[in-house]
């Protein structure tokens, strides 16, 4: 056999083996969607296309009616952290109105087939939080109230109501002092409210989807899972919460992270000399293995975060032990992140120490090395 023919096999004999195996898989998947569908013999009732829509549209409603309830909350918690804690977020500050704007999710919009060609939630610019005591707040904007222009530029969408609000309020860091005119419509009603933002730590925090317990940094923003929401007992829980993310991002804690996956990456770049692929392994175990003091100096700045906003921790540590029962190995040494009895100690020691300055009348300022 000439050297070319043999290529030719060689190439053909792997796609011939991928076309076998590809074969086995549907045999296997054919006869398996028949035994499923011979084991069912119960006569189950039948729905229409219709019910089936009439029902998710119901259920996006709850739905969305749950997001903007929780964002409310989340205007309203994190607010006094945001406003009161202008000296340990630095440089990390920018001026806010204390609204939070409607967001759309990619998960929402897959759902659009449930609102019948209407908008799906989160496409309308609408107010879905107002933070008491905010500007907002007290310049009368309400929760449902939908934007229809920030400084005379006509609102289309969410996005452009949250770029719109963005570039007006940067605008104060430099020379602005006018306040935001925004043009708003409650049912009938249409008004212009004049909001004078004021400076507060820059942090954006929103929901995140799905029902995990746990919440993150992003360096800039903060995503707050639903499960957090029914986990937690007390706002008092849930502000520990928002304050220890917030302390990830005024610390760079996410930029570090980041700094040190990259030296993790050259280590995989390495092996590949001797063709060793570890699919990002010293990548990622170089951004977890040092994670672990983040977290305690997280925990630590948060109860110094609420301090300083007035908020009583006392018994925030206690989310810890209720932690530890739906995830029994935490308890343990975990290589990412500190045990929850260490985190639960810490806790308390931390707000011993806080009590201590404030039975001095001292700054409430976290201890440096
Ligand atoms: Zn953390």
């Amino acid at each position: 056999m000439s050297s070319s023919s043999r290529q030719h096999l060689d190439f053909l004999l792997p796609l011939h083996r991928r076309l076998y195996s590809g074969c086995k898989i549907l045999c296997v998947l054919s006869i398996g969607f028949v035994l499923a569908s011979c084991a069912v013999v119960s006569e189950v009732p039948e729905i229409s296309n219709y019910e089936l829509q009439q029902e998710a549209r119901k259920q996006l409603e709850f739905a969305e009616r749950t997001i903007v309830e929780r964002t409310h909350k989340l205007a309203n918690l994190s607010w006094p952290i945001l406003v009161n804690n202008l000296e340990m977020c630095d440089d990390f500050v920018r001026y806010r109105t204390g609204l939070w704007l409607s967001r759309q999710s990619s998960i929402l919009t897959s759902l659009s087939w449930a609102s019948d060609g209407e908008q799906t939630i989160g496409q309308e610019p609408v107010v879905w939080g107002v933070a008491a005591e905010s500007p907002s707040a007290k310049a009368g904007i309400e929760v449902g109230d939908r934007i229809l222009a920030i400084d005379s530029k006509l609102v289309k969408s969410s996005a452009d109501a949250r770029r719109l609000l963005s570039k007006a309020t940067k605008k104060f860091m430099a020379e602005r002092t006018d306040p935001i005119q925004f043009l708003i419509q409650r049912d009938d009603e249409r008004k212009r409210i004049d909001v004078q933002p004021v400076l507060a730590c820059r942090s954006e925090i929103s929901l995140a989807g799905g029902t995990r317990i746990n919440a993150y940094a992003t360096g800039r923003h903060i995503r707050i899972y639903n499960g957090i929401f029914t986990f937690t007992e007390t706002d008092e829980e849930l502000q520990y919460v928002i304050a220890h993310e917030l302390a990830h991002n005024i610390s760079n804690h996410v930029i570090y992270a980041r700094a040190r996956g990259a030296i993790g990456v050259v280590f995989d770049l390495l092996v590949l000399r001797w063709n060793v692929w570890t699919n990002g392994g010293f990548s990622r175990l170089s951004v977890r293995a040092f994670t672990k003091p983040y977290e305690v100096e997280a925990d630590y700045l948060a109860l110094y975060l609420l301090a300083n906003a007035g908020i009583d921790s006392t018994g925030v540590e206690n989310l810890w032990r209720r932690f530890a029962t739906e995830d029994i190995s935490r308890i343990g040494w975990v290589l990412t992140h500190p045990s929850t009895p260490e985190r639960f100690i810490r806790l308390r020691k931390t707000r011993e120490e806080i009590e201590a300055k404030q039975q001095r009348n001292e700054k409430l300022l976290p201890e440096r090395k």
